[in-house]
């Protein structure tokens, strides 16, 4: 069993918009794997009025205390996360390949993320996606065309799967997005 780096409680198993993380109840913090970390920052799955709200309640400015690796118990290491108007102190084991989010700061990283154009462009190809739906010898075209992208590692209906929104952020996604406008 792993506990909280902060309170010494046992940390729960919670489901974090599709992913199964560690949580402390008492501090709000969470244990997350460091190659989940990315997926779930660029997850749409949470409504930003419910990111809005975990923020503002679970956020706490706090000194920075050196806080140990649940797993190794080794002294993790600081690492800044500059946002505008503040900055988040994340805490790294790189051994373990586990981050520790104090309260709120989940949020904050996801909500920071959907003020990018690459947060805005996955949106807005995911609608004009949808829009082809009604219109399948466009969508068959357009498939077509995309598949001969290169550094397109699948079919583009795996972008769409809620664990390889990163996927599709790292790819061409302007030419798709080109392609999807002619
Ligand atoms: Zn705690
Ligand atoms: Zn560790």
């Amino acid at each position: 069993m792993r506990m909280c780096p902060h309170c010494n409680v046992p940390l729960t198993e919670v489901d974090y918009s599709g992913f199964k993380v560690l949580y402390c109840g008492d501090c709000k913090g969470h244990l997350v794997d460091i190659t989940r970390l990315e997926t779930i920052k660029r997850s749409a799955r949470k409504p930003p009025t419910d990111l809005k709200a975990e923020a503002s309640e679970e956020y706490r400015t706090e000194p920075l205390a050196q806080i140990r690796c649940p797993k190794c118990h080794l002294t993790m290491e600081k690492r800044p996360i500059r946002l505008p108007g503040l900055t988040l102190h994340l805490d790294l084991c790189k051994a373990c390949a586990l981050i520790w989010l104090d309260g709120g700061e989940l949020a904050l990283l996801q909500l920071d993320y959907r003020t990018t154009p690459a947060y805005r462009d996955t949106q807005d190809l995911k609608q004009r996606m949808a829009e082809l739906e009604s219109d399948t010898k466009r969508k068959a075209a357009f498939e077509h065309d995309v598949a001969k992208l290169p550094n397109m590692p699948g079919p583009i209906e795996e972008a769409f799967s809620n664990d390889r929104d990163d996927w599709l952020t790292e790819s061409s996604l302007e030419t798709i997005l080109r392609l999807l406008m002619r």
